[in-house]
């Protein structure tokens, strides 16, 4: 199954895809993940993309491109993967569709103001990059992971200052792929603020009838 997590920063793609992976066995490819451990080994790729991650920009199409196509290339992929955070641009769309054929696009639509809060409260591990929410979904000891006990921290660019730009980044080269998928007939959108445990039964529910079909 090829899956692409699709939705504005703080929808909820990274803890959906998360959960996915154990269930159906399949690797979850994060280009923000792969962007923030390229700029902690501090690699010329590293640096160039944090210019752009501080100011709540995309990284330019080519460093992009180039990390997924190396990462899709690993044995683990073989059967399948989890894309979060990529296409999000319909040029990186369009290389997704020549090097693999996509099976279900879920979209998780949530209101602004819900993503600003959320986003303001993500703790992030940094040895597992498991994601946590000071609100809904709290470590059970803080500052800690409950998976591999790495410390939690808060992401640079979940601050107020680069939220804003980044919703804006995500209405003006995102938001397009929303048509894209759904003229590809293979787009679900679901509504990413109806509580976790209930959005997993909907997502399993539609994967279930993908792969039926
Ligand atoms: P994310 O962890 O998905 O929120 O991504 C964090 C940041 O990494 C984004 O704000 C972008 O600067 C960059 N990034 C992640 N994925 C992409 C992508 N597919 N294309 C361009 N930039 C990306």
């Amino acid at each position: 199954m090829r899956i692409v997590m699709l939705g504005p920063p703080g929808a909820g793609k990274g803890t959906v895809a998360q959960k996915l992976i154990d269930d159906h066995r399949i690797p979850q490819v994060s280009t923000g993940d792969l962007l923030r451990a390229a700029v902690e080994e501090g690699t010329e790729l590293g640096r160039e993309a944090k210019r752009f991650m501080d100011a709540g920009e995309l990284v330019p199409d080519d460093i992009v491109i180039e990390l997924v196509r190396a990462r899709l290339a690993q044995d683990d992929c073989a059967r399948g993967f989890i894309l979060d955070g990529f296409p999000r641009t319909p040029a990186q769309a369009d290389v997704v569709a020549a090097f693999a054929r996509i099976d279900l696009v879920i979209n998780l639509d949530v209101p602004d103001e819900v993503l600003i809060e959320r986003l303001e409260a993500r703790r992030t591990c940094r040895s597992c990059r498991a994601i946590y929410n000071l609100k809904n979904i709290p470590p059970k000891v803080e500052g800690r992971c409950d998976r591999c006990g790495g410390e939690l921290y808060q992401r640079g660019d979940d601050r107020r200052e680069v939220i804003v730009p980044r919703l804006e980044t995500y209405r003006r080269q995102t938001l397009p792929l929303v048509e894209y998928y759904s003229a590809a007939g293979i787009l679900k959108t679901l509504d990413g603020d109806m509580g976790i445990e209930r959005l997993m039964r909907e997502v399993d529910g539609i994967i279930a009838s993908v792969e039926a079909s």
